[in-house]
Order: C-alpha cells, then sequence, then structure tokens
C-alpha cells in the first residue's frame, strides 16, 4: 500500500512537471507560429518562402508533440459522456483489427448487458489502443487478442484491500493477450512512467501510465495479470451507471475530474 502510495505521488509529480513544461512550451509555439505566419504573409513567393514553411511544419509537429504531452500531464480535463462500453468498444475494432496486423486473432466477446458507464470516448480510445500495441509487441509470432466485457460488483472486501477502490457496479474491460508476458518485476513497474523494456525509438513507456491516469481520472480501476510464457491480461473497471438518467453525470463528474 505504501508502495502504492508512492507510486502514485510519482506520477503526480510527473504528470505536473510534464503538464506544466508542455503548458508553457505550447504557448511559445504559439507565439513563433504567429509571427512565421505574418511573415509569410509579407513575403513574395520564392526560397525564403518554402525556408519558412519548414519551419512552420517544424513548430506544427512540435504542437502536436506537446499536446501529446499534455494529454499524459491531464492538464486538459476529460469530457465524460455517458455510453455503452459495449457499443464503444466494439466500434474500435475496425481501428484494432488494422493495427494488430494479420497474425494476430482478435475477437471481442460481451457478456451480459447494461454496460452504460461515464467515459471520455476519446481517452478510451486511446488506452485500448495502448493496450493492443503492448499485446502486438509482445506477440511477435502472432497469437490472439480477446476483448471481454461484462458487469462486475467489487464489494467492501476487495475495496479494504485497495484503499482507493470504492465498492460497488462497475463494467468490466479485460484484454487477453496469448504474449510473452512480464516477469514480476515489470509487471510491478509497468505503469510507471517512463519505464519500458523496448528499444529505445520504439518505446516510450508512457503507454501504460497513461492508462492507468485515465482510469483513475475516471474513477475506476486497473489490475495487470502476466505471466511469462502465457500472457497478459490488463483490466479496467469503470464504474457502471444505471441506463436511463437524463442528467446522468452531475453527481460523478466529481470523481471523474479529480485529478489522478
Ligand atoms: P512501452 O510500451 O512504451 O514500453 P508501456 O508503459 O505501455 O510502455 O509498457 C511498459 C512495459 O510493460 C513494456 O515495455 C513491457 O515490458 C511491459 N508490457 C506492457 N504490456 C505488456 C504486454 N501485453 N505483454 C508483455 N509485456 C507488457
Amino acid at each position: 500500500i505504501e508502495e502504492d502510495l508512492r507510486q502514485a505521488q510519482k506520477m503526480e509529480a510527473v504528470g505536473q512537471l510534464t503538464g506544466g513544461l508542455a503548458h508553457d512550451f505550447n504557448n511559445l509555439l504559439t507565439v513563433i507560429s504567429g509571427n512565421l505566419e505574418m511573415i509569410e504573409d509579407k513575403l513574395p513567393p520564392g526560397p525564403l518562402r518554402d525556408i519558412l514553411r519548414e519551419a512552420q511544419d517544424a513548430a506544427a509537429d512540435g504542437a502536436k508533440l506537446t499536446g501529446q504531452l499534455l494529454a499524459f500531464g491531464r492538464r486538459h480535463p476529460l469530457s465524460p459522456k455517458q455510453a455503452d462500453l459495449g457499443q464503444l468498444v466494439t466500434g474500435f475494432s475496425d481501428l484494432l483489427r488494422r493495427t494488430l496486423g494479420e497474425n494476430i486473432k482478435l475477437s471481442t466477446v460481451l457478456s451480459g448487458s447494461d454496460f452504460n458507464v461515464l467515459v471520455d470516448s476519446s481517452q478510451l480510445q486511446n488506452a485500448i489502443l495502448n493496450i493492443a500495441l503492448n499485446a502486438r509487441d509482445a506477440m511477435p509470432r502472432g497469437g490472439s487478442l480477446t476483448t471481454e466485457i461484462t458487469r462486475a460488483h467489487l464489494d467492501a472486501d476487495y475495496a479494504k484491500m485497495y484503499p482507493e477502490v470504492r465498492s460497488g457496479n462497475f463494467v468490466l474491460i479485460a484484454m487477453t493477450d496469448t504474449g510473452d508476458g512480464m516477469t514480476a518485476d515489470v509487471k510491478k513497474r509497468a505503469i510507471e512512467p517512463f519505464f519500458t523494456t523496448k528499444e529505445v525509438g520504439s518505446g516510450t513507456g508512457l503507454g501504460l501510465s497513461m492508462v492507468y491516469g485515465f482510469v483513475k481520472q475516471s474513477g475506476g480501476h486497473l489490475q495487470i495479470y502476466s505471466e511469462v510464457g502465457r500472457g497478459t491480461t490488463i483490466r479496467i473497471y469503470l464504474p457502471a451507471i444505471s441506463g436511463a438518467r437524463p442528467d446522468a453525470g452531475s453527481q460523478d463528474r466529481g470523481t471523474v475530474e479529480s485529478a489522478l
């Protein structure tokens, strides 16, 4: 538990640092882009203009990067909406199929019904994509990735084991790959920001920590099961909301927006 706490503090510190830096840098980039645009307007067509265009493209790339860092630093809040997780995840399957390629078998299983949650769907898509990319990397010789969606109840006993979890009804997304798996040590560190076992250039070590941040911010809970040589299951529990509630969110919003 103490370890969990230290981990959360560390993530918060890195998140704040990254978010703050990205935010300031983004402001600088805006000034650079704005000024380049002003110069472009005054310049006749020619080689100087091409050079300027290159500088503008570089500034645009920089803005894209800081955008990603901002998402990691969670400076911009989630915009959660009521949605059916079964429908959302099924809707991502084309994207996942394209991402995973041909030698990984993809399946989605919905067990039961009423998968309503309050969630930011683009962040959810990002999280699922990150998990799928990790699964792909863990299955270089192919395999399968199964996504299961069910309702789950976490009881008070469970919540006692994990002090940050509140008991109640959840919708569970479990993504299981048949890949290389993680050693106990890697599993313990997997959600640490910048922890990666991949080569420089192929891993940033931010994937799972972003997933973790998103899940926490959504009032949910993340679990990792993994065994070397057998595969990995990532479980995401998101708080369930009961079917029809016209003004969904007003009371859950507090949990959703409270930072990681
Ligand atoms: P990255 O993928 O950039 O390395 P992540 O934070 O997503 O960053 O993952 C951290 C590490 O956790 C990975 O480098 C890998 O060692 C391990 N890992 C994550 N997902 C899996 C998986 N499905 N199977 C095996 N190892 C995994």
